[in-house]
Protein backbone atom coordinates (compact mmCIF):
# COMPACT_ATOMS: atom_id res chain seq x y z
CA UNK A 1 0.00 0.00 0.00
CA UNK A 2 0.95 3.40 -0.59
CA UNK A 3 0.26 6.78 1.44
CA UNK A 4 -0.90 9.79 -0.04
CA UNK A 5 -2.62 12.27 2.20
CA UNK A 6 -5.66 11.30 3.37
CA UNK A 7 -5.18 8.64 0.61
CA UNK A 8 -4.27 5.19 0.41
CA UNK A 9 -3.23 3.07 -2.91
CA UNK A 10 -2.54 -0.51 -3.56
CA UNK A 11 0.56 -0.41 -5.69
CA UNK A 12 -0.76 -2.95 -7.83
CA UNK A 13 -2.96 -0.91 -9.63
CA UNK A 14 0.14 1.05 -10.53
CA UNK A 15 2.02 -1.95 -11.39
CA UNK A 16 0.11 -3.83 -13.86
CA UNK A 17 -1.62 -2.97 -17.07
CA UNK A 18 -5.34 -2.71 -17.92
CA UNK A 19 -5.43 -5.92 -19.64
CA UNK A 20 -2.61 -8.23 -17.39
CA UNK A 21 -0.51 -8.73 -19.91
CA UNK A 22 2.18 -6.41 -18.53
CA UNK A 23 3.72 -6.93 -14.50
CA UNK A 24 6.02 -4.20 -13.71
CA UNK A 25 7.81 -3.58 -10.04
CA UNK A 26 8.04 -0.02 -9.36
CA UNK A 27 10.54 1.28 -7.36
CA UNK A 28 8.29 3.66 -5.94
CA UNK A 29 4.96 5.49 -7.19
CA UNK A 30 5.10 9.17 -6.62
CA UNK A 31 1.73 11.40 -6.39
CA UNK A 32 2.48 14.60 -6.98
CA UNK A 33 -0.43 17.45 -6.39
CA UNK A 34 0.53 20.15 -9.11
CA UNK A 35 3.11 20.95 -11.18
CA UNK A 36 5.45 22.23 -9.25
CA UNK A 37 5.73 19.55 -7.49
CA UNK A 38 6.16 17.19 -10.52
CA UNK A 39 8.87 19.65 -12.09
CA UNK A 40 10.78 19.31 -8.52
CA UNK A 41 10.51 15.53 -8.78
CA UNK A 42 11.80 15.16 -11.86
CA UNK A 43 14.50 17.73 -11.30
CA UNK A 44 15.36 15.62 -8.35
CA UNK A 45 15.69 12.21 -10.36
CA UNK A 46 17.77 13.89 -12.72
CA UNK A 47 19.97 15.28 -11.42
CA UNK A 48 20.83 12.80 -8.61
CA UNK A 49 20.14 9.39 -9.60
CA UNK A 50 20.16 6.62 -12.72
CA UNK A 51 16.44 5.65 -12.69
CA UNK A 52 14.11 6.54 -15.12
CA UNK A 53 10.18 7.75 -14.60
CA UNK A 54 7.14 6.06 -16.13
CA UNK A 55 4.30 8.26 -16.16
CA UNK A 56 0.73 7.09 -15.77
CA UNK A 57 -2.39 8.43 -15.65
CA UNK A 58 -5.74 6.29 -15.60
CA UNK A 59 -3.78 3.01 -16.61
CA UNK A 60 -6.12 2.12 -18.88
CA UNK A 61 -3.76 2.10 -21.94
CA UNK A 62 -3.74 -1.14 -24.35
CA UNK A 63 -0.03 -1.12 -25.42
CA UNK A 64 1.78 -1.43 -22.22
CA UNK A 65 3.42 2.33 -22.22
CA UNK A 66 2.42 3.21 -18.66
CA UNK A 67 3.66 -0.16 -16.88
CA UNK A 68 7.46 0.16 -15.11
CA UNK A 69 9.82 -2.87 -15.79
CA UNK A 70 10.55 -5.59 -14.06
CA UNK A 71 13.95 -4.60 -12.45
CA UNK A 72 13.20 -2.23 -9.93
CA UNK A 73 15.10 0.98 -11.27
CA UNK A 74 11.70 2.72 -13.02
CA UNK A 75 9.50 4.96 -10.52
CA UNK A 76 5.61 5.36 -11.56
CA UNK A 77 4.77 8.91 -11.81
CA UNK A 78 1.54 8.64 -11.37
CA UNK A 79 -0.90 12.06 -12.66
CA UNK A 80 -3.87 10.86 -10.76
CA UNK A 81 -4.04 13.65 -7.64
CA UNK A 82 -3.56 16.56 -10.79
CA UNK A 83 -7.18 16.67 -11.22
CA UNK A 84 -8.83 20.02 -11.58
CA UNK A 85 -10.79 21.63 -14.05
CA UNK A 86 -8.68 25.08 -14.26
CA UNK A 87 -10.91 27.19 -16.13
CA UNK A 88 -13.20 27.21 -18.89
CA UNK A 89 -14.38 29.84 -20.98
CA UNK A 90 -17.26 29.57 -22.46
CA UNK A 91 -17.58 32.42 -25.08
CA UNK A 92 -13.96 30.67 -26.55
CA UNK A 93 -15.23 27.31 -25.96
CA UNK A 94 -12.63 26.16 -24.49
CA UNK A 95 -11.63 24.25 -21.32
CA UNK A 96 -8.16 24.08 -19.39
CA UNK A 97 -7.73 21.09 -17.57
CA UNK A 98 -5.31 19.23 -15.35
CA UNK A 99 -4.07 15.79 -16.89
CA UNK A 100 -5.40 13.80 -14.26
CA UNK A 101 -8.93 14.61 -14.68
CA UNK A 102 -10.41 11.44 -15.76
CA UNK A 103 -12.59 11.62 -19.53
CA UNK A 104 -15.97 10.83 -17.67
CA UNK A 105 -15.57 13.95 -15.89
CA UNK A 106 -14.53 16.09 -18.28
CA UNK A 107 -17.92 15.29 -20.31
CA UNK A 108 -19.75 16.12 -17.09
CA UNK A 109 -18.25 19.45 -16.44
CA UNK A 110 -18.39 20.51 -20.36
CA UNK A 111 -22.05 19.58 -19.96
CA UNK A 112 -22.65 21.22 -17.12
CA UNK A 113 -21.48 24.53 -19.08
CA UNK A 114 -24.39 23.33 -22.00
CA UNK A 115 -21.32 22.06 -23.91
CA UNK A 116 -19.83 19.22 -25.28
CA UNK A 117 -15.87 17.46 -24.81
CA UNK A 118 -16.49 15.16 -27.91
CA UNK A 119 -13.74 12.24 -27.17
CA UNK A 120 -15.65 9.03 -25.92
CA UNK A 121 -14.78 5.31 -25.28
CA UNK A 122 -15.75 2.83 -22.87
CA UNK A 123 -12.76 3.54 -20.68
CA UNK A 124 -13.85 7.28 -19.78
CA UNK A 125 -13.90 6.19 -15.85
CA UNK A 126 -10.38 6.41 -15.35
CA UNK A 127 -9.02 6.92 -18.65
CA UNK A 128 -7.18 10.72 -18.21
CA UNK A 129 -6.75 13.71 -20.06
CA UNK A 130 -2.88 13.56 -19.73
CA UNK A 131 -3.32 9.65 -21.08
CA UNK A 132 -5.21 10.70 -23.81
CA UNK A 133 -2.93 13.25 -25.28
CA UNK A 134 -0.22 11.02 -24.38
CA UNK A 135 -1.59 8.75 -26.83
CA UNK A 136 -3.62 10.38 -29.08
CA UNK A 137 -6.40 8.68 -28.04
CA UNK A 138 -9.64 8.08 -30.56
CA UNK A 139 -12.73 5.84 -30.44
CA UNK A 140 -16.30 6.48 -30.92
CA UNK A 141 -16.47 10.27 -32.24
CA UNK A 142 -13.54 10.18 -34.29
CA UNK A 143 -15.67 10.86 -37.44
CA UNK A 144 -16.55 14.18 -36.62
CA UNK A 145 -14.66 15.68 -34.23
CA UNK A 146 -10.90 13.67 -34.69
CA UNK A 147 -8.28 11.98 -32.26
CA UNK A 148 -7.53 14.25 -29.12
CA UNK A 149 -4.96 16.22 -30.74
CA UNK A 150 -7.62 17.60 -33.16
CA UNK A 151 -9.06 19.92 -30.27
CA UNK A 152 -6.14 19.89 -28.60
CA UNK A 153 -5.05 23.91 -28.64
CA UNK A 154 -2.30 23.97 -26.12
CA UNK A 155 -0.35 21.84 -23.20
CA UNK A 156 1.76 22.68 -19.92
CA UNK A 157 4.48 20.00 -19.87
CA UNK A 158 7.08 19.37 -17.47
CA UNK A 159 10.27 18.72 -19.36
CA UNK A 160 13.14 16.04 -18.22
CA UNK A 161 15.87 18.32 -16.75
CA UNK A 162 12.40 19.88 -14.55
CA UNK A 163 12.29 22.92 -16.71
CA UNK A 164 8.12 23.89 -17.09
CA UNK A 165 6.90 24.59 -20.98
CA UNK A 166 3.94 27.26 -19.98
CA UNK A 167 2.11 26.16 -23.27
CA UNK A 168 -1.31 26.80 -22.57
CA UNK A 169 -2.49 28.59 -25.15
CA UNK A 170 -6.13 28.82 -26.50
CA UNK A 171 -6.16 29.91 -29.67
CA UNK A 172 -7.12 28.13 -32.96
CA UNK A 173 -4.84 29.97 -35.02
CA UNK A 174 -1.20 30.07 -33.99
CA UNK A 175 1.17 30.00 -36.45
CA UNK A 176 4.46 31.35 -34.63
CA UNK A 177 6.80 28.02 -35.40
CA UNK A 178 6.71 24.81 -34.78
CA UNK A 179 3.62 23.05 -33.49
CA UNK A 180 5.37 21.90 -29.82
CA UNK A 181 2.20 20.72 -28.67
CA UNK A 182 2.03 17.69 -31.88
CA UNK A 183 5.31 16.96 -30.57
CA UNK A 184 4.10 15.79 -27.11
CA UNK A 185 0.94 14.44 -28.45
CA UNK A 186 1.31 10.97 -28.64
CA UNK A 187 4.48 10.92 -27.48
CA UNK A 188 3.61 7.95 -24.80
CA UNK A 189 5.04 9.88 -21.64
CA UNK A 190 9.13 9.79 -23.68
CA UNK A 191 9.19 13.49 -24.42
CA UNK A 192 7.92 15.12 -21.26
CA UNK A 193 5.00 14.82 -18.53
CA UNK A 194 1.91 16.81 -19.82
CA UNK A 195 0.25 18.62 -16.54
CA UNK A 196 -2.52 20.25 -17.99
CA UNK A 197 -3.75 20.94 -21.75
CA UNK A 198 -6.37 23.77 -23.22
CA UNK A 199 -8.85 21.61 -25.30
CA UNK A 200 -11.92 22.77 -27.82
CA UNK A 201 -15.45 22.38 -26.66
CA UNK A 202 -18.13 21.94 -28.97
CA UNK A 203 -21.84 22.19 -29.19
CA UNK A 204 -24.10 18.99 -27.56
CA UNK A 205 -25.80 17.36 -30.07
CA UNK A 206 -29.56 17.59 -29.25
CA UNK A 207 -30.45 14.57 -30.90
CA UNK A 208 -28.91 11.68 -32.88
CA UNK A 209 -30.87 9.61 -35.13
CA UNK A 210 -29.05 5.67 -34.51
CA UNK A 211 -29.53 2.96 -37.04
CA UNK A 212 -28.50 -0.51 -36.70
CA UNK A 213 -27.49 -2.10 -40.07
CA UNK A 214 -26.78 -5.34 -41.15
CA UNK A 215 -24.45 -5.43 -44.46
CA UNK A 216 -23.39 -8.40 -46.41
CA UNK A 217 -19.64 -8.57 -45.97
CA UNK A 218 -17.30 -5.50 -44.91
CA UNK A 219 -16.88 -3.96 -48.53
CA UNK A 220 -21.08 -3.71 -48.52
CA UNK A 221 -20.31 -1.69 -45.08
CA UNK A 222 -17.61 0.43 -46.47
CA UNK A 223 -19.63 1.41 -49.47
CA UNK A 224 -22.55 2.21 -46.78
CA UNK A 225 -20.33 4.38 -45.42
CA UNK A 226 -19.58 6.13 -48.20
CA UNK A 227 -23.04 6.50 -49.26
CA UNK A 228 -24.24 8.25 -46.00
CA UNK A 229 -21.22 10.23 -46.11
CA UNK A 230 -22.85 11.90 -49.64
CA UNK A 231 -26.59 12.16 -48.40
CA UNK A 232 -25.29 13.75 -45.43
CA UNK A 233 -22.24 16.08 -46.16
CA UNK A 234 -20.13 14.30 -44.32
CA UNK A 235 -21.81 14.70 -41.12
CA UNK A 236 -22.28 10.53 -39.92
CA UNK A 237 -21.20 11.31 -36.12
CA UNK A 238 -20.28 7.24 -35.84
CA UNK A 239 -19.62 4.26 -37.85
CA UNK A 240 -18.67 1.08 -36.03
CA UNK A 241 -18.69 -2.33 -36.84
CA UNK A 242 -18.87 -5.95 -35.73
CA UNK A 243 -18.65 -8.89 -37.20
CA UNK A 244 -19.98 -12.34 -35.82
CA UNK A 245 -17.12 -13.38 -33.92
CA UNK A 246 -17.35 -10.36 -31.78
CA UNK A 247 -20.85 -10.70 -31.07
CA UNK A 248 -20.48 -14.46 -30.16
CA UNK A 249 -17.64 -13.85 -27.87
CA UNK A 250 -20.07 -11.39 -25.98
CA UNK A 251 -22.81 -14.16 -26.44
CA UNK A 252 -20.14 -16.57 -24.14
CA UNK A 253 -19.56 -14.12 -21.60
CA UNK A 254 -22.49 -11.58 -21.19
CA UNK A 255 -25.17 -13.64 -22.93
CA UNK A 256 -27.89 -11.15 -21.72
CA UNK A 257 -26.12 -8.32 -23.97
CA UNK A 258 -26.85 -10.12 -27.39
CA UNK A 259 -30.37 -8.78 -28.54
CA UNK A 260 -32.07 -12.30 -29.57
CA UNK A 261 -33.09 -11.40 -32.70
CA UNK A 262 -29.04 -11.04 -33.79
CA UNK A 263 -29.09 -14.31 -34.61
CA UNK A 264 -30.74 -14.72 -37.99
CA UNK A 265 -28.27 -12.10 -38.42
CA UNK A 266 -25.16 -13.64 -37.28
CA UNK A 267 -23.63 -14.00 -40.69
CA UNK A 268 -23.80 -10.49 -42.10
CA UNK A 269 -21.52 -7.31 -40.78
CA UNK A 270 -23.39 -5.37 -37.88
CA UNK A 271 -22.65 -1.70 -37.69
CA UNK A 272 -23.55 1.19 -35.35
CA UNK A 273 -24.33 4.28 -37.47
CA UNK A 274 -25.09 7.74 -36.07
CA UNK A 275 -26.46 10.77 -37.65
CA UNK A 276 -27.31 13.88 -36.16
CA UNK A 277 -30.51 14.50 -36.32
CA UNK A 278 -30.48 18.20 -37.75
CA UNK A 279 -31.08 16.03 -40.77
CA UNK A 280 -34.59 14.52 -39.58
CA UNK A 281 -35.68 18.05 -40.59
CA UNK A 282 -35.02 17.91 -43.99
CA UNK A 283 -36.83 15.61 -46.06
CA UNK A 284 -34.60 15.42 -49.18
CA UNK A 285 -31.81 14.52 -46.75
CA UNK A 286 -33.90 12.08 -44.75
CA UNK A 287 -35.39 10.27 -47.83
CA UNK A 288 -31.65 9.69 -49.08
CA UNK A 289 -30.81 8.32 -46.31
CA UNK A 290 -33.22 6.22 -46.28
CA UNK A 291 -32.90 5.30 -49.78
CA UNK A 292 -29.27 4.70 -48.70
CA UNK A 293 -30.19 1.71 -46.61
CA UNK A 294 -32.71 0.41 -48.19
CA UNK A 295 -30.24 -0.43 -51.00
CA UNK A 296 -30.42 -4.67 -50.88
CA UNK A 297 -27.13 -4.77 -52.22
CA UNK A 298 -25.68 -2.72 -49.66
CA UNK A 299 -27.95 -3.55 -46.46
CA UNK A 300 -29.80 -6.62 -45.99
CA UNK A 301 -31.60 -5.54 -42.73
CA UNK A 302 -32.17 -2.02 -40.76
CA UNK A 303 -33.61 -0.45 -38.24
CA UNK A 304 -33.84 3.23 -36.37
CA UNK A 305 -33.25 3.05 -32.57
CA UNK A 306 -35.39 3.85 -30.31
CA UNK A 307 -33.57 5.15 -27.17
CA UNK A 308 -33.93 1.63 -25.08
CA UNK A 309 -32.44 -0.43 -28.56
CA UNK A 310 -29.51 2.41 -28.58
CA UNK A 311 -28.55 1.85 -25.48
CA UNK A 312 -28.49 -1.56 -25.89
CA UNK A 313 -26.68 -1.63 -29.11
CA UNK A 314 -23.71 0.56 -27.22
CA UNK A 315 -23.97 -1.58 -25.18
CA UNK A 316 -23.03 -4.60 -26.91
CA UNK A 317 -20.41 -2.76 -28.74
CA UNK A 318 -18.38 -1.84 -26.08
CA UNK A 319 -19.15 -5.20 -23.91
CA UNK A 320 -16.43 -6.75 -27.29
CA UNK A 321 -13.84 -5.75 -24.86
CA UNK A 322 -14.70 -6.51 -21.93
CA UNK A 323 -15.50 -10.24 -23.36
CA UNK A 324 -12.03 -10.30 -24.66
CA UNK A 325 -10.51 -9.60 -21.75
CA UNK A 326 -12.32 -12.59 -19.98
CA UNK A 327 -11.33 -15.00 -22.64
CA UNK A 328 -7.97 -14.84 -22.34
CA UNK A 329 -5.28 -13.58 -24.11
CA UNK A 330 -5.07 -12.86 -27.63
CA UNK A 331 -2.75 -11.34 -30.18
CA UNK A 332 -4.47 -7.87 -30.41
CA UNK A 333 -4.20 -5.63 -33.00
CA UNK A 334 -5.49 -1.90 -33.68
CA UNK A 335 -4.73 -1.36 -37.01
CA UNK A 336 -5.45 1.44 -39.54
CA UNK A 337 -6.02 1.16 -43.52
CA UNK A 338 -7.26 2.79 -46.13
CA UNK A 339 -10.81 2.07 -46.59
CA UNK A 340 -10.59 0.78 -49.61
CA UNK A 341 -7.80 -1.85 -49.08
CA UNK A 342 -9.57 -3.06 -46.26
CA UNK A 343 -11.72 -5.93 -47.48
CA UNK A 344 -8.32 -7.28 -49.30
CA UNK A 345 -6.28 -7.09 -46.38
CA UNK A 346 -9.25 -9.23 -44.80
CA UNK A 347 -9.24 -11.91 -47.01
CA UNK A 348 -5.57 -12.19 -47.33
CA UNK A 349 -4.60 -12.37 -44.47
CA UNK A 350 -7.42 -14.64 -42.92
CA UNK A 351 -6.83 -17.03 -45.93
CA UNK A 352 -2.79 -17.20 -44.68
CA UNK A 353 -3.06 -17.38 -41.14
CA UNK A 354 -5.59 -19.97 -40.93
CA UNK A 355 -3.27 -22.39 -43.39
CA UNK A 356 -1.32 -22.14 -40.17
CA UNK A 357 -3.11 -21.71 -37.71
CA UNK A 358 -6.68 -23.42 -38.45
CA UNK A 359 -8.07 -23.12 -34.73
CA UNK A 360 -7.98 -19.55 -34.32
CA UNK A 361 -9.96 -17.15 -35.55
CA UNK A 362 -10.12 -13.28 -35.50
CA UNK A 363 -12.00 -11.36 -33.51
CA UNK A 364 -12.57 -8.43 -35.89
CA UNK A 365 -14.80 -5.31 -34.73
CA UNK A 366 -13.89 -1.40 -33.98
CA UNK A 367 -14.33 1.99 -36.08
CA UNK A 368 -14.64 0.74 -40.21
CA UNK A 369 -15.34 4.27 -40.63
CA UNK A 370 -12.02 5.79 -39.58
CA UNK A 371 -10.27 2.45 -41.17
CA UNK A 372 -9.75 1.16 -38.23
CA UNK A 373 -10.07 -2.24 -37.10
CA UNK A 374 -9.56 -3.99 -33.87
CA UNK A 375 -8.03 -7.18 -35.85
CA UNK A 376 -7.26 -9.45 -32.62
CA UNK A 377 -6.48 -13.16 -33.57
CA UNK A 378 -7.81 -16.08 -30.57
CA UNK A 379 -5.55 -18.90 -31.66
CA UNK A 380 -8.49 -21.44 -30.24
CA UNK A 381 -11.30 -19.47 -30.94
CA UNK A 382 -12.78 -22.38 -33.29
CA UNK A 383 -12.23 -24.96 -30.56
CA UNK A 384 -13.72 -23.06 -27.76
CA UNK A 385 -17.58 -23.37 -27.94
CA UNK A 386 -18.20 -23.44 -24.44
CA UNK A 387 -16.05 -21.78 -21.86
CA UNK A 388 -13.19 -23.12 -20.50
CA UNK A 389 -12.70 -25.51 -22.63
CA UNK A 390 -9.73 -24.44 -23.23
CA UNK A 391 -7.47 -23.36 -19.96
CA UNK A 392 -5.95 -19.78 -20.39
CA UNK A 393 -2.51 -21.29 -19.44
CA UNK A 394 -2.89 -23.56 -22.38
CA UNK A 395 -3.47 -20.58 -24.45
CA UNK A 396 -0.52 -18.16 -22.44
CA UNK A 397 2.04 -21.14 -23.37
CA UNK A 398 0.94 -21.32 -26.97
CA UNK A 399 1.19 -17.51 -27.64
CA UNK A 400 4.71 -17.55 -25.74
CA UNK A 401 6.20 -19.50 -28.91
CA UNK A 402 3.77 -17.79 -31.24
CA UNK A 403 2.58 -14.15 -30.56
CA UNK A 404 5.34 -12.48 -32.05
CA UNK A 405 5.12 -14.74 -35.32
CA UNK A 406 1.74 -13.84 -35.51
CA UNK A 407 1.95 -10.39 -34.97
CA UNK A 408 4.86 -10.48 -37.77
CA UNK A 409 2.42 -11.66 -40.41
CA UNK A 410 -0.52 -9.98 -39.69
CA UNK A 411 1.51 -6.46 -39.85
CA UNK A 412 3.80 -7.42 -42.63
CA UNK A 413 0.04 -7.31 -44.55
CA UNK A 414 -1.31 -4.09 -42.71
CA UNK A 415 2.36 -2.55 -44.14
CA UNK A 416 1.30 -4.23 -48.21
CA UNK A 417 -2.09 -2.71 -47.84
CA UNK A 418 -0.72 0.74 -47.13
CA UNK A 419 -2.09 0.45 -43.08
CA UNK A 420 -0.72 1.60 -40.12
CA UNK A 421 0.37 -1.28 -37.34
CA UNK A 422 -1.62 0.96 -34.70
CA UNK A 423 -4.60 3.44 -35.25
CA UNK A 424 -4.89 4.35 -31.41
CA UNK A 425 -3.61 2.86 -29.14
CA UNK A 426 -0.22 3.54 -29.43
CA UNK A 427 3.37 1.53 -29.84
CA UNK A 428 3.88 1.38 -26.11
CA UNK A 429 5.83 -2.05 -25.60
CA UNK A 430 3.89 -4.41 -27.21
CA UNK A 431 5.05 -3.07 -30.75
CA UNK A 432 8.01 -1.33 -29.88
CA UNK A 433 10.13 -4.31 -31.60
CA UNK A 434 7.60 -4.48 -34.77
CA UNK A 435 7.88 -0.66 -34.58
CA UNK A 436 11.55 -0.61 -34.97
CA UNK A 437 11.11 -3.70 -37.91
CA UNK A 438 8.68 -1.70 -40.13
CA UNK A 439 9.42 2.32 -39.79
CA UNK A 440 11.91 3.22 -42.12
CA UNK A 441 15.46 4.29 -40.91
CA UNK A 442 14.92 8.11 -41.38
CA UNK A 443 11.74 8.29 -39.66
CA UNK A 444 13.29 6.32 -36.67
CA UNK A 445 16.30 8.35 -36.76
CA UNK A 446 14.28 11.77 -36.92
CA UNK A 447 12.29 9.87 -33.75
CA UNK A 448 15.50 9.20 -31.77
CA UNK A 449 17.19 12.95 -32.64
CA UNK A 450 14.52 14.54 -31.23
CA UNK A 451 13.98 12.29 -28.57
CA UNK A 452 17.77 12.88 -27.50
CA UNK A 453 17.70 16.42 -27.55
CA UNK A 454 14.70 16.91 -25.25
CA UNK A 455 15.79 14.20 -22.98
CA UNK A 456 19.22 13.47 -23.36
CA UNK A 457 19.42 11.41 -20.08
CA UNK A 458 16.59 8.88 -21.55
CA UNK A 459 14.97 9.37 -18.13
CA UNK A 460 11.55 9.65 -19.60
CA UNK A 461 9.80 6.10 -20.46
CA UNK A 462 13.09 4.36 -22.04
CA UNK A 463 11.04 1.02 -23.35
CA UNK A 464 8.54 2.44 -24.85
CA UNK A 465 8.26 3.60 -28.39
CA UNK A 466 12.11 3.90 -29.13
C1 LIG B 1 -12.21 -0.98 -22.16
C2 LIG B 1 -11.27 -0.06 -22.89
C3 LIG B 1 -11.67 0.57 -24.07
C4 LIG B 1 -10.80 1.43 -24.74
N1 LIG B 1 -11.23 2.04 -25.89
C5 LIG B 1 -10.40 2.90 -26.53
C6 LIG B 1 -10.83 3.55 -27.73
O1 LIG B 1 -11.93 3.33 -28.22
N2 LIG B 1 -9.98 4.43 -28.31
C7 LIG B 1 -8.73 4.69 -27.79
O2 LIG B 1 -7.99 5.50 -28.36
N3 LIG B 1 -8.30 4.05 -26.67
C8 LIG B 1 -9.09 3.18 -26.03
N4 LIG B 1 -8.66 2.54 -24.91
C9 LIG B 1 -7.27 2.75 -24.45
C10 LIG B 1 -7.05 3.80 -23.34
O3 LIG B 1 -8.19 3.97 -22.54
C11 LIG B 1 -6.62 5.11 -23.93
O4 LIG B 1 -5.39 4.94 -24.60
C12 LIG B 1 -6.45 6.23 -22.90
O5 LIG B 1 -6.22 7.41 -23.61
C13 LIG B 1 -5.32 6.02 -21.93
O6 LIG B 1 -5.45 6.97 -20.88
P1 LIG B 1 -4.83 6.68 -19.45
O7 LIG B 1 -4.96 7.91 -18.64
O8 LIG B 1 -5.41 5.46 -18.87
O9 LIG B 1 -3.29 6.45 -19.84
P2 LIG B 1 -2.28 5.40 -19.20
O10 LIG B 1 -2.70 4.02 -19.51
O11 LIG B 1 -2.02 5.72 -17.79
O12 LIG B 1 -0.96 5.75 -20.07
C14 LIG B 1 -0.94 5.54 -21.44
C15 LIG B 1 0.38 6.12 -22.01
O13 LIG B 1 0.40 7.53 -21.84
C16 LIG B 1 1.49 7.93 -21.00
N5 LIG B 1 0.97 8.99 -20.13
C17 LIG B 1 -0.12 8.93 -19.32
N6 LIG B 1 -0.32 10.13 -18.74
C18 LIG B 1 0.65 10.94 -19.18
C19 LIG B 1 0.99 12.30 -18.92
N7 LIG B 1 0.24 13.06 -18.12
N8 LIG B 1 2.06 12.83 -19.54
C20 LIG B 1 2.82 12.08 -20.37
N9 LIG B 1 2.56 10.79 -20.64
C21 LIG B 1 1.48 10.23 -20.06
C22 LIG B 1 1.93 6.68 -20.26
O14 LIG B 1 3.30 6.73 -19.93
C23 LIG B 1 1.62 5.61 -21.30
O15 LIG B 1 2.66 5.53 -22.23
C24 LIG B 1 -9.50 1.66 -24.22
C25 LIG B 1 -9.10 1.03 -23.04
C26 LIG B 1 -9.97 0.17 -22.38
C27 LIG B 1 -9.50 -0.47 -21.11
Amino acid sequence: MIAGVNEFYDIENFAVDWRKKFYGKPLAVMLPRNTNEVSRLISLINRTTNISIVPQGGNTGLAGGGTPNEHGNQVVLSLRRLNEIRTIDFLNRTLIAEAGCSLLNLQKVASEHKLYFPLDFSSRDSASLGGLLATDAGGLSVLKYGTAKDFCLGLEVVLANGEVWHGLRSLRKDNSGYSLKDLFIGSEGTLGIITAASMRLFSPVEKRLTYVAMTVNLSSAIELFGELCSVTQDNVLAFEFMEKNAINLVRRYFPERVPVNFDEHLNSVICIIELSAAFEKNSTSYSSISEAFANNQLCTYYTKCSETMRKTIWQLRESITFASAEDGPQVKNDISLPLSRIPDFVDYITQKLLKVHPHGDFINFGHIGDGNLHFNFAPFFRRMSCKGEIKRQDIVNFLKENEEVIRGMINDAVVLHDGSITAEHGIGKLRKSENHRLKSDVELRIMRTIKNSIDPKNILNPEVLL
